[in-house]
């Protein structure tokens, strides 16, 4: 039997795959169009939760706040709105999470966000906000019944000096109320199973989902992997050799790579993933049809 097969047969089995996707909010009505044709063509799939990413600084607030809400009010998905420490004080984030709430939505990923000069500048909690993500994770915890998620780095996070510096953060999150944490991305699934191994051994035992990036676009990617510490193996680096102008084969590429990649960790073991899906829904389409997922909610909006 094939890797694929096999994969294919573990969603139908008891060790149901289970996936969540990840969006942005739309800057453009062009935008905006994209990522709602995305969610309209992935909803079917069913996903456990579908999150929206706070731009850097909350520079998204509003978007990222009407984009939980229209997902809400028009689909039967469950929205995740990620929340960042960055330039607001407590009461400034404590009244987005009771606002979250007031809308009805149950689940919160909890981050402490890139300094406003970007990754790789130190961050500096505002004088009155809250201090991490662990301090974060704590202030949404007495605001209500949130489910929270938090953030993990299988090649640790770039501000981390150590990586035993970095699951002490992911264990304080934990202790403060964290219940899933997703990974960053990553290519080398060796890296991901070296880390969980480290993670289990501090003790700490909630999920830590793989982090999926299908690479639409590999140059973009590279830029972003530096500034979040995430390697770019140089085999994935020669795949996409040559193929600058070609993106009808860069996309085949890209989803040969993610299908690679998540029908090995289905071989190991692995059953739920979060898909970074950059808005985009056919890469990530293709991969949950080949893990075995299939049409469980109406196609029609
Ligand atoms: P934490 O978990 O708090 O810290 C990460 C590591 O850095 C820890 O190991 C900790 O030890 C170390 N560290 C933290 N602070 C310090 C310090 N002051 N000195 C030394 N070491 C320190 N960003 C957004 O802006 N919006 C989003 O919606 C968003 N979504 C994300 C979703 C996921 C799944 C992931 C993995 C990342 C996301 N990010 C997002 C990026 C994230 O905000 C950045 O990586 C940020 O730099 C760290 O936030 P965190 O909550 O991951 O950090």
């Amino acid at each position: 039997m094939t890797t694929a097969m096999r994969a294919s047969r573990l969603a139908g089995g008891d060790r149901r795959i289970r996936v969540s996707f990840e969006f942005f909010p739309p800057a453009t009505e062009e935008m905006e169009k994209t990522l709602w044709e995305s969610i309209e063509r992935l909803k079917p799939l069913a996903p456990d939760f579908v999150s929206v990413t706070y731009g850097a600084g909350g520079s998204t607030r509003e978007r990222t706040h009407a984009t939980v809400k229209r997902i809400l009010a028009q689909t039967p998905l469950t929205p995740a709105a990620h929340l960042t420490c960055v330039a607001a004080t407590r009461a400034e984030i404590d009244a987005i999470v009771d606002s979250y709430a007031q809308a009805g939505v149950r689940h919160i990923v909890a981050l402490r966000g890139d300094p406003p000069q970007g990754p790789g500048a130190r961050f500096v909690p505002h004088p009155q906000g809250y201090r991490n993500a662990a301090d974060l994770v704590a202030g949404i915890r007495r605001r209500g019944d949130f489910e929270i998620t938090v953030s993990a780095y299988p090649e640790k996070h770039p501000d981390s000096p150590t990586v035993e510096a970095d699951i002490d953060m992911l264990k304080a999150k934990v202790d403060a109320g964290a219940k899933r944490a997703i990974t960053q991305f990553f290519f080398e699934n060796d890296l991901y199973f070296r880390y969980l191994d480290r993670v289990r051994a501090r003790g700490i035992d909630i999920p830590v989902v793989p982090g999926i990036l299908p690479v639409q676009n590999f140059k973009a990617m590279t830029g972003f992997a530096a500034r979040c510490g995430a390697s770019v193996p140089a085999w994935l680096a020669e795949r996409f050799q040559g193929l600058d102008d070609d993106p009808a084969t860069r996309k085949l590429i890209a989803a040969a790579v993610a299908a690679e990649q998540v029908v090995d960790l289905v071989d190991r073991g692995v059953t739920t993933f979060h898909f970074y899906t950059m808005n985009r829904a056919d890469l990530v389409y293709a991969i949950c049809h080949l893990l075995g997922l299939r049409p469980a909610l109406p196609e029609a909006a």
